[in-house]
């Protein structure tokens, strides 16, 4: 079972390690692939570059084996659709290995406005994590994928290539990319929201307006 997760990862965060480690857990894979987006579609421009971002993905991981990152969305000219991440990694891994993107409520919320939204349940299973304030709204496409194709549990995710809706809810960190960056542009650490040696490289970088001789 090949397992994916996306994000912008502007920077990469302890919210986002720990949650790929639980979807590691919970559905017993020996990894999860991280795959930083190229040009968030829905959002506007990021505030590391795309090699920016993917640097710190591989300081983050470097000592944890359970975790990988896969680069081809930066590879990509232009925009990232998971559509097409979802198509190729199918051409890949033939039509019979079961294929599955972790993906959050609050984004899977907009998941109407996705392209080639329809398209990705044949293409993939869907792990749905529940976070805390981001319900997905009553009567929406996502809400009504979840109920018409809900799984039982992580083991029948095994039993097909694709198709299936799996809501998780782990113990989540309440932490963003958003209060990362707005701390360090306030001059403030974040120091314990991410790994040091990603703050380490965000701050010889001078990334989000970090200062490089600031205190750690
Ligand atoms: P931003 O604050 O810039 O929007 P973010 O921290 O939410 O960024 P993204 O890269 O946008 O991170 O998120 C990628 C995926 O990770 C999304 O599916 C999102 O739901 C999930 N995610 C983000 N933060 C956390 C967290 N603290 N715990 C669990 N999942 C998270």
């Amino acid at each position: 079972m090949h397992v994916i997760y996306g994000g912008t990862f502007d920077p990469i965060h302890h919210g986002h390690l720990r949650l790929a480690l639980e979807i590691s857990d919970a559905l017993k894979v020996a990894q999860v692939h991280l795959v930083p987006c190229h040009i968030p579609p829905h959002r506007g421009s990021t505030g590391a570059s795309p090699e920016q971002r993917l640097e710190l993905i591989r300081l983050a991981i470097k000592d944890e084996p359970g975790l990988r990152v896969d680069d081809r969305e930066l590879r990509r000219a232009g925009a990232s659709y998971t559509a097409d991440t979802l198509l190729q990694l199918r051409q890949e891994l033939g039509p019979d290995e079961p294929l599955v993107m972790v993906v959050g409520t609050d984004a899977f919320a907009a998941f109407h406005r996705w392209r080639e939204w329809a398209d990705i349940p044949d293409l993939a299973h869907i792990v749905v994590v529940k976070r805390p304030g981001a319900d997905l709204p009553v009567g929406s496409e996502a809400a009504r994928l979840v109920r018409e194709r809900r799984a039982d549990g992580a083991e029948s995710l095994r039993s097909a290539p694709c198709g299936m809706v799996l809501e998780l809810d782990p113990p989540l960190l309440d932490i963003s990319a958003t209060g990362i960056r707005q701390r360090i542009a306030d001059g403030r650490s974040p120091r314990y929201l991410t790994p040091d040696p990603v703050w380490q490289s965000i701050r010889a970088l001078g990334l989000y307006g970090a200062c490089p001789a600031g205190n750690f």
